[in-house]
């Protein structure tokens, strides 16, 4: 069955020929789909293109368009269960996991459906009584949305459901790992009634059929979320067409815990901060920050609790945390690991493959503690993406806030106390787009998300979520015109 979505149509790709997808849990077979080449993309940049110029959407109403997302919601509500299947499948995640996600991805479209129509313009007093002075908001035009691998419908539903709202068209390019959710939710707007060549659909891989959306002309905005590397790429390639850039990046972020916390609650969040999803979380707190007069007792405990984490597939009940997303991105994870080692990290517990033949099929790894680490080490610089946590001991809330800043990313982090006044403190001087207190890893789509410094550009989420996909135009209309004669003639 042809699985890209170009125009109101399924189609098969004319050029790149199909990728199979197999559980990363296990191996098995999940499914075949197209893979695009920079052809299919550019029919799809056509179709996106054409409709947007057509005007029948980007000139509906606001209310329309909520309501339309409202109707996204309650399709992927009838849908969750097949929705959360295949999304568990793609990943490998938990499928208590994925049903959560879809319950959020629902959250996100009806937070958009509620506020198409907010902040829509303003009225500006120019002091002349014979001008009517407004700023309206208009869409950017195409956008081309393109996401990753760890949380995939979640991550499209951030840009797909606030362009829908602003009037928009779009090109959405997800991991070519993980396919099938997108599919679904291109399924969902159609049945929805998105008018045809609103939405377009490309899979493949990056380089075939995500690089020509950054650099073709008739794309107006990239909204993409990934790795820092291929933001930078990106960015570079949508420069020569001036084209606007929206980019969610990684992250590498402190858990700073103070000893007056308390720390029966701040050790069970330090573990899912960096274990959930097997640490394939870009907020996740993979470095936990402690204050030296509790770092022995703390770490102790939660090597402890690491160790005893089950790992499994999906289905299997018992299991806390799933696989890695691929062979090749646990070589990576391993890769950090032993340079970790090298650079005088002490392994505290995991640090290589399970030896349980249950899960000899799937890219397993298990939770990994590194004590005795610094901001020297490119372990605790750089993403590895996986179960690994470095631990760092501080002196003092200068030494707390330095060591928590001192990374070229700026995603989120989160710091435990009692005392309100030094959590206010730190949050204030965390260079970071979120900041939790007593706290990790909620987020709600009221609230804008993004990073400082080279965790990205721009925002997702709430209401500047939104403006990421609007222009503003000031209209100046004068009501009474008269000659002004600056020159006599
Ligand atoms: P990735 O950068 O490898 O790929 C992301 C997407 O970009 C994929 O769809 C890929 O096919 C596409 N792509 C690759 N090269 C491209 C190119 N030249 N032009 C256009 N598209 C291209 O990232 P990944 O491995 O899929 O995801 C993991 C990364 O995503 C991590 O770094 C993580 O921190 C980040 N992430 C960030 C956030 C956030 O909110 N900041 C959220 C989730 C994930």
């Amino acid at each position: 069955m042809p699985t890209l979505y170009v125009k109101g149509e399924w189609i098969s790709a004319r050029e790149g020929g199909s990728r199979t997808i197999l559980c990363p849990a296990d191996g098995s077979f999940v499914g075949e789909v197209d893979e695009a080449g920079p052809e299919d993309t550019a029919r799809a940049i056509a179709a996106a293109r054409e409709a947007f110029d057509a005007g029948t959407w980007s000139s509906s109403s606001t209310l329309e368009r909520g309501r339309l997302l409202h109707r996204v919601a309650d399709l992927l509500e009838r849908d969750k269960a097949d929705v959360a299947r295949a999304e568990s499948l793609d990943t490998g995640k938990r499928f208590v996991e994925s049903e959560y996600d879809v319950d959020d991805v629902v959250g996100v479209f009806r937070h958009y459906g509620n506020i198409a129509a907010e902040d829509t313009g303003r009225v500006v007093d120019t002091g002349r009584p014979d001008v009517v002075s407004r700023v309206v908001h208009e869409p950017v035009g195409v956008c081309a949305l393109i996401t990753p691998w760890n949380y995939p419908l979640l991550q499209t539903s951030w840009k797909v459901a606030p362009a829908l709202a602003a009037g928009n068209t779009f090109v959405l390019k997800p991991s070519e790992l993980t396919p099938h959710t997108a599919i679904h939710l291109m399924r969902i707007l159609e049945e929805a009634g998105l008018p045809a060549g609103v939405g377009n659909l490309v899979l493949g891989a990056g380089a075939q059929a995500g690089a020509p959306l950054s650099e073709d002309p008739r794309v107006d905005l990239v909204s993409f979320t990934g790795g820092l590397e291929t933001g930078k790429r990106i960015m570079a390639a949508a420069s020569s067409t001036v084209k606007k850039i929206a980019l969610e990046l990684g992250g590498k972020n402190p858990n700073v815990v103070f000893a007056d916390a308390d720390l029966e609650v701040a050790l069970d969040f330090a573990l899912t901060a960096v274990f959930l999803h097997s640490g394939q979380v870009c907020s996740a707190g993979a470095r936990l920050v402690i204050e030296e007069s509790v770092r022995t007792e703390f770490v102790d405990e939660l090597v402890a609790r690491a160790s005893r984490i089950r790992l499994g597939g999906p289905f299997d009940e018992e299991a806390e945390t799933g696989p890695l997303i691929s062979a090749a991105h646990r070589d990576k994870v391993e890769k950090y690991v032993a340079l970790g080692l090298e650079e005088g990290a002490e392994l505290r517990c995991g640090g290589r493959r399970p030896d349980d033949p249950r899960l000899a099929d799937g890219f397993y790894y298990p939770p990994t503690v590194l004590d005795r680490c610094d901001t020297s080490m490119s372990v605790v610089h750089d993403e590895s993406f996986g179960p690994v946590l470095t631990v760092e001991g501080f002196t003092g809330e200068d030494q707390a806030v330095e060591t928590a800043n001192d990374s070229i990313y700026g995603l989120a982090g989160a710091v435990w106390t009692r005392d309100a006044g030094r959590a206010e403190r730190v949050a204030g001087r965390l260079r970071m787009g979120t900041v939790w207190i007593n706290d990790f890893h909620p987020y709600v789509p009221q609230a804008e998300w993004g990073g400082y410094k080279q965790s990205g550009i721009g925002r997702e989420l709430g209401l500047a979520g939104l403006d990421e996909y609007r222009e503003t135009k000031h209209v100046w209309h004068n009501v009474r015109p008269a000659v002004q004669q600056w020159f006599r003639g």
